[in-house]
């Protein structure tokens, strides 16, 4: 069954001019652009994006950093989107992601980590829902 997912380039990897060549692993990769934008979040708007994690020891740290500078969202559509997105962008710290994964390649360390993706097709819906609006979000 085709799902969504939320993907993220971050602050880091679109100032390092990565932003190309992500999009380009997305459409290789056999995802389909539903929407996409670029965007730069306030912190309260990077607070409620990522509240679930709020009270953690890297809450203010996070959301700083993806409240710095410019992202690019984008919805992504595709079998097992969520899972799919997930083996391309690698482990959450660089160190343990696999060769040839997004953050491998790109991202900085640990908290500047390059792209986000979502953790479930439910999450996906909701985190696609908090950046777009239905008419944004292109169905071919
Ligand atoms: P993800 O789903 O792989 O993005 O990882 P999580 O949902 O666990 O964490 C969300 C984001 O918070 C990560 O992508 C990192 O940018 C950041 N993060 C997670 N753990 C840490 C940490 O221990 N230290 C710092 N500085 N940032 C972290
Ligand atoms: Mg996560």
């Amino acid at each position: 069954m085709k799902t969504r997912t939320l993907a993220i380039i971050k602050p880091d990897a679109v100032a390092s001019g990565h932003t190309g060549k992500i999009i380009s692993r997305i459409t290789n990769e056999g995802f389909s652009i539903l929407g996409s934008k670029q965007i730069k979040m306030n912190l309260s708007q990077a607070e409620g994006f990522y509240d679930i994690h709020r009270g953690k020891p890297f809450f203010e740290e996070l959301t700083q950093f993806m409240s710095s500078g410019s992202c690019i969202v984008l919805a992504l559509e595709k079998e097992n989107a969520v899972k799919e997105w997930r083996n391309v962008i690698g482990a959450t710290n660089p160190d343990e992601a696999d060769e040839g994964t997004i953050r491998k390649l790109y991202a900085k360390d640990l908290g500047q980590n390059a792209v986000h993706g979502s953790d479930s097709a439910e999450n996906g819906q909701k985190e696609i829902a908090y950046f777009f609006a239905e008419f944004e979000l292109i169905l071919n």
